[in-house]
């Protein structure tokens, strides 16, 4: 039996849930399960205003937005991460300024980022790599100086503790993902959590289509029309029928994913002793981690090949990722690199990430582990 990368899953809730919106006759978005989205959101996390969308990538769209970026300002960001982060800015016309990460998180060096700062910089948008927290003080603080807003890329860190604090909600912007890849799934789906007031009316009008619909629905105005630019970033109902199953047992998913990646860290440090591979660094103090993804870094390129061809063949598939933004066709035509890219480049060519699924079980751990040290010998 092949252990594959990824596996969606239900935890209990979710059909059913689904059922009842269908029997309900609410199909469209922004029923009564996105309206306990929203709720579940706001209470646990701590936003001002959560607003479900249809992916983590409309929510980075509409924060570019909101952020008023147009032709030439500048978005300071990290080179290492998804290519959403960097596209949704540059369809507003704004230019992706690449930054290098840190060593130990692999999350964007908030010691670079000032030394990226422009008269043309609006935003900055760190990234929470594999659900560790990246330094927001450091990082709100550098923007309250310069003027700055923070949109933080939180797609794999629900639930991730920063001091106490939620990734998503500590920025003027958040933006989740509940892609069936994430920590919590909906198949497709994510979230904009707006934790600056003054932004909060606007977001409502650009997810409705540029429209004043929420303000109608609560009887705030007579009347629902175009009032500005926007466009359909809100899911359907049944989207947020299975993801409110999910959010309701976000605590129980995340124990199991911490568990595993604990289990993962014991079977391989003696590997890591040995030299022969590196582990995640442990969570920067007064922050932890949700368990969202498990990696180990080789020691260069042609072993992290040589690696994932060996566990392919042993029936498991590990992946790698980024190609790093600043080096890939696009981020070459429209962004632009602040100093070296060492760190970013250097992980992109070694890191390989192990499969991690809510369902994975302890002897599949044990079996990635035995057939990585098999590699080794
Ligand atoms: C998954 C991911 C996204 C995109 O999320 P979608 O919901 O698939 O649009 C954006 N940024 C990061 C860092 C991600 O990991």
């Amino acid at each position: 039996m092949n252990i594959p990368f990824n596996k969606p899953f239900t935890i209990g809730g979710e059909l059913e849930n689904i059922a009842r919106a269908v029997a309900g006759g609410h199909l469209s978005g922004d029923g009564p399960y996105t309206r306990r989205c929203h709720r579940w959101l706001e209470e646990r996390l701590g936003c001002g205003k959560a607003l479900l969308t249809h992916s983590c990538t409309a929510a980075l769209e509409m924060a570019a937005i909101l952020a008023g970026i147009g032709p030439g300002d500048e978005v300071i960001m990290p080179s290492f991460t998804f290519v959403s982060t960097a596209n949704a800015f540059v369809l507003r016309g704004g230019v992706p300024v690449f930054v290098d990460i840190r060593p130990d998180t692999l999350n964007l060096d908030e010691r670079l980022v000032e030394a990226a700062i422009t008269r043309a910089t609006r935003a900055i948008v760190p990234v929470h790599y594999a659900g560790v927290p990246c330094e927001m003080d450091a990082i709100n603080d550098i923007a309250r100086r310069h003027g700055l807003l923070v949109v933080e890329d939180a797609a794999q860190a629900i639930l991730s503790d920063y001091k106490g604090r939620r990734p998503g909600a500590i920025g003027h912007l958040g933006c989740l993902s509940f892609h069936e890849t994430k920590n919590v799934i909906s198949g497709e789906g994510g979230a904009l959590l707006v934790n600056d007031p003054a932004l909060v009316a606007r977001a409502e009008v650009i997810r409705e289509k540029g429209t004043n619909r929420s303000q109608f629905f609560r009887g705030e105005v007579d009347k629902y029309t175009w009032v500005d630019i926007g466009s359909s970033f809100l899911p359907s109902e049944l989207v947020g029928a299975y993801l409110c199953a999910q959010l309701e047992h976000a605590d129980a998913i995340i124990a199991r994913r911490r568990a595993l990646c604990a289990a993962y860290r014991r079977g391989l440090e003696e590997l890591e002793n040995a030299g022969a591979l590196r582990l995640p660094q442990p969570d920067p103090p007064a922050t932890a981690g949700n368990g969202h993804m498990f990696y180990v870094l080789a020691g260069n390129l042609a072993a992290r090949t040589s690696l994932i061809a060996h566990l392919k063949a042993s029936g498991v598939h590990a992946v790698f990722h980024y190609v790093p933004l600043h080096s890939s066709p696009a981020g070459l035509k429209f962004g632009r690199s602040a100093g070296a890219m060492t760190v970013t480049d250097d992980a992109a060519g070694r890191l390989v990430r192990l499969p991690l699924y809510y369902e994975l079980g302890d002897s599949d751990i044990a079996r990635v582990v035995a057939a990585i040290a098999a590699f080794f010998r």
